[in-house]
């Protein structure tokens, strides 16, 4: 395991997984994915059969699904929260531990 990363900007408890952090901001602070998510589903209006999901390359987004039971969805909204030229000395380190 990892030290202790860096501390969620939202719950104030430390990250312990950087894979599932998220940086928000170029200072670099971070947040629990999780933490995240809930925080865009309380500041964003969803409608019903929307979530937030995450789009990939700092991107989040607003999808919205075709049906209940659906997997097809469209994007209603992207929120971009992490900068993608940001990239963390301590997420470095965790990369180059990955066999490739
Ligand atoms: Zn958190």
């Amino acid at each position: 395991m990892p030290p202790d990363l860096a501390q969620c900007a939202i719950c104030r408890q430390n990250i312990r997984d950087a894979l599932t952090a998220i940086v928000m901001s170029e200072d670099g602070a971070a947040a629990h994915f999780d933490c995240v998510v809930k925080k865009l589903s309380d500041e964003e209006e969803l409608r019903s059969r929307e979530k937030i999901c995450y789009l990939g390359g700092g991107e989040f987004g607003i999808v919205r699904f075709n049906s209940a039971d659906s997997k097809k969805f469209t994007i209603r909204k992207r929120i971009r929260l992490e900068s993608a030229e940001y990239d963390p000395e301590w997420r470095k380190s965790i990369s180059n531990g990955l066999s490739t």
